[in-house]
């Protein structure tokens, strides 16, 4: 049943040819199996996840079952979950147990989705390798001496090695696109505003947005399709309805416009990427679609202005955690001051720090106008190549990371050689649009992935121009090596 798609399953459950129960407990035998050799989950829910596939079971029985209903699945360690510990990969959080449910944790469990347990991540969504986990790096299925990108890295790891068919992630500057190229599946970062973030950690605000991993686009729609919609308890969420997104997955793609970034294809992005991504639009051209180049002049500032705008935010955001309000405290203090800083100093980690201390530094009074007031004038021109181009295409298309998935270790010393493993996702974020990656080669054996990204609000479309070509090709159906 592990390499079934939520499709699959969702009709072997109706049909009666296994019980969530059965489901959920192969998932946790599997995960319990499997998951040592990978460190995918922080936390296993083995009890909650039983209670919660009988309850499916009978809602199945009494016909009154959803799409996702009895379909087991694991949460991003950042969202909160009532009465399990939600650490944000984080020290700092070590011992937080969340009194309330975020929004997307809720639309899951209102939809009988059964959660197994809360995956590992980068500590504060903060990396591109998972290697910054207070709980140790994840390692990728399809390699374990690499990374699984991060920094949702558990989460894309889970699903890749087959131990559940959906997860949930965070994405703030490419962090459900870059882990899903790399561990080889699905992954969609919608629109700002089209996912509540209430109770899902804040990094930094203004980028910050929940999404799915699926194994195929038609898995994902389901996913989002439950996560999304209006939340009044997220200013930022849009009042907007959500699509039927599995309705229009056929939808035919003649005259579709392929928008390619002259940008996206210079300097820096692995030939063998490259070449992937020209053969996936041999693919296009046949179910109809027509490239066009075009320029988004801007994009070469994308990292820069990311890595003044996050910090900034992040800076803001991480000061509750004083081991007051939120968070870790130090034990023997000598006064308030010892323990505020004791506290964060054990708490957290080193790229945390470093991002607070630059965040701090472009916020103060004599640096905002150089630094985060210009940060946010240059984003708005990001936004502004992305509009001018979505005037004359359908879709844009290029890589999701500049290669395969590098080694564990290779980029830990070099953040900014971390840093630009985003510099094909991060002005997706800072313009607030939907980006998807999915699975479109090998090199070396490793899994590369090819990015969509669409106007805003344009997810059913994304997700359409996803599937047809998941239909035309099987990349998205390898399975990682002593994983199948
Ligand atoms: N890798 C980027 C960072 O380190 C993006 C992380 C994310 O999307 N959460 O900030």
């Amino acid at each position: 049943m592990h390499d079934k798609t939520v499709v699959e399953l969702i009709a072997a459950l109706r049909q009666g040819d296994i019980s969530s129960e059965e489901l959920t407990r192969g998932c946790l035998d599997r995960a319990m199996a499997l998951d040592e050799g990978l460190n995918c989950f922080i936390t296993v829910t083995e009890q909650q996840a039983l209670d919660a596939a009988r309850a499916a079971d009978a809602r199945i029985r009494a016909g009154e079952a959803g799409p996702l209903t009895g379909i087991p699945f694991a949460h991003k360690d950042i969202f909160c979950t009532r009465d399990v510990r939600t650490s944000c990969g984080s020290h700092m959080l070590d011992n937080f147990i969340a009194p309330y449910d975020a929004t997307v944790t809720q639309k899951l469990a209102e939809a009988g989705a059964v959660m197994i347990g809360k995956t590992n991540m980068d500590e504060f969504a903060m990396g591109s390798s998972n290697e910054t986990s207070y709980y140790g790096p994840v390692k990728n299925p399809w390699n374990t001496a690499t990374v699984p990108g991060g920094s949702s890295g558990g989460s894309a790891a889970a699903v890749a090695a087959r131990l559940v068919p959906v997860s949930t992630g965070t994405d703030t500057g490419g962090s459900i696109r870059q882990p899903a190229a790399l561990c080889g599946i699905t992954g969609l970062k919608p629109t700002y505003g089209r996912v509540s973030r209430y109770g899902m950690i804040a990094f930094a605000s203004s980028l910050d947005q929940g999404g799915p991993f699926a194994r195929s686009a038609e898995d994902a729609a389901l996913l989002l399709g439950t996560m999304a919609g209006f939340d009044p308890r997220d200013s930022t969420s849009v009042d907007r309805p959500v699509d039927d997104y599995s309705a229009t997955l056929g939808d035919s793609l003649e005259g579709l416009k392929i928008g390619l970034p002259k940008e996206f294809f210079g300097e820096g992005l692995d030939g063998r990427t490259g070449a992937a991504i020209e053969a996936a639009l041999e693919e296009y051209k046949k179910l109809g679609a027509t490239p066009v180049e075009i320029s988004l002049p801007h994009a070469g500032y994308s990292v820069p202005v990311y890595y003044v705008v996050a910090p900034a935010e992040c800076s803001s955001n991480l000061s509750r955690y004083d081991g007051v309000r939120f968070g870790h405290r130090a034990a023997d203090v000598k006064d308030l001051e010892d323990m505020y800083k004791r506290s964060r100093g054990e708490g957290f980690g080193a790229e945390v720090k470093r991002r607070i201390m630059i965040g701090t530094y472009a916020l103060s009074a004599g640096y905002y106008d150089a630094y985060y007031l210009k940060a946010q004038q240059v984003r708005r021109l990001i936004r502004e190549d992305f509009l001018k181009a979505f005037s004359e295409v359908d879709v844009i298309m290029g890589p999701t990371a500049p290669g395969v998935a590098f080694g564990l270790g290779e980029k830990a010393d070099d953040p900014v050689s971390m840093y630009l493993s985003d510099i094909y996702t991060i002005a997706v974020n800072l313009a607030g649009l939907p980006g998807m990656s999915i699975p479109a080669g090998f090199a070396d054996d490793m899994p590369l992935g090819l990015q969509l990204i669409g106007n805003y609000f344009g997810e059913a479309r994304l997700l359409n121009i996803a599937h047809r070509y998941q239909q035309a090709t099987d990349w998205h159906r390898q399975v990682p090596p002593g994983f199948g």
